[in-house]
């Protein structure tokens, strides 16, 4: 049975049965993929808190392609990213992205840069404050990431630059901006302001590094997460569950 290694975050855990647990791993090498952890379930301490929901790893499994699931070896804790764990705020947030992967992407379809992209949230998020421009710049960066990139810079029809236009408005089907002029006819459009459209363009575009710096207006916040929200559920086809959670904690 082929054995590998690869850096892998947990994205989502369950009980099985009566001593295993079931755990889904977003990994560098291999995109998403299931495991099963034996006897992780009855004895924490053969897989310490490496099982545990955000914690980054190095992961060795084993590949018996049974019922999809590859089994967990063992895993060497790289960062447990302690201080999401201490926040109720960062924990719905941390929720959110790691459920947002889950959901947008399919089994052994390696994504390196969404993976590097969720490490450096889930550091971000640890060692910082859960703003929710955070999940904003992550939700954006996602779309673009799998292959959903919106466009937001200029119409998606004659090609106009926005800063040209007034207001513009957004078709989720068609997958970005549509000017003034071009707009007529369409239904379902969501209006945003020319701000909002910017930020949001500029913060899939930006260094990942600088990511930090960004200050989303007021206005941004809350066209971005309406608009956004209705990009992903237009391609997850549901609401993500950490989705409530948010909304319960007032976010
Ligand atoms: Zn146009």
């Amino acid at each position: 049975m082929p054995q590998f290694k690869t850096s892998a975050i947990v994205i989502k855990t369950l009980d099985y049965g009566e001593s295993d647990r079931i755990i889904t791993l977003y990994t560098s090498d291999f995109g998403k993929i299931k495991g099963i952890a034996k006897g992780a379930k009855k004895s924490r301490r053969r897989f310490s808190n490496a099982l545990e929901l955000f914690t980054l790893s190095r992961l060795i499994f084993f590949d018996k392609r049974e019922l999809g699931l590859v089994r967990i070896e063992g895993c060497d804790i790289v960062n447990t990213f302690p201080a999401i764990r201490e926040d109720l705020r960062k924990i719905a947030f941390g929720c959110y992205l790691v459920e947002l992967v889950d959901e947008m992407t399919a089994e052994r379809e390696a994504n390196p840069d969404l993976f590097n992209m969720l490490r450096i949230f889930l550091s971000l998020l640890s060692d910082g404050e859960a703003k929710s421009q955070i999940l904003r710049v992550f939700e954006i960066r996602s779309l673009s990431l799998l292959g959903y990139r919106p466009e937001l810079s200029r119409c998606l029809r004659c090609d106009e630059p926005l800063e040209h236009g007034g207001e513009a408005r957004i078709s989720i089907k068609k997958g970005g901006l549509l000017c003034e002029r071009c707009s007529q006819g369409y239904i379902d459009l969501i209006p945003v302001s020319p701000g909002t459209a910017k930020i949001l363009h500029v913060a899939m575009e930006m260094d990942l590094s600088k990511v930090g710096r960004l200050k989303f207006s007021r206005q941004a916040l809350w066209e971005g997460e309406a608009i956004l929200s209705k990009f992903i559920q237009y391609h997850i086809n549901k609401e993500l569950k950490s989705k409530k959670f948010l909304k319960d904690l007032g976010m």
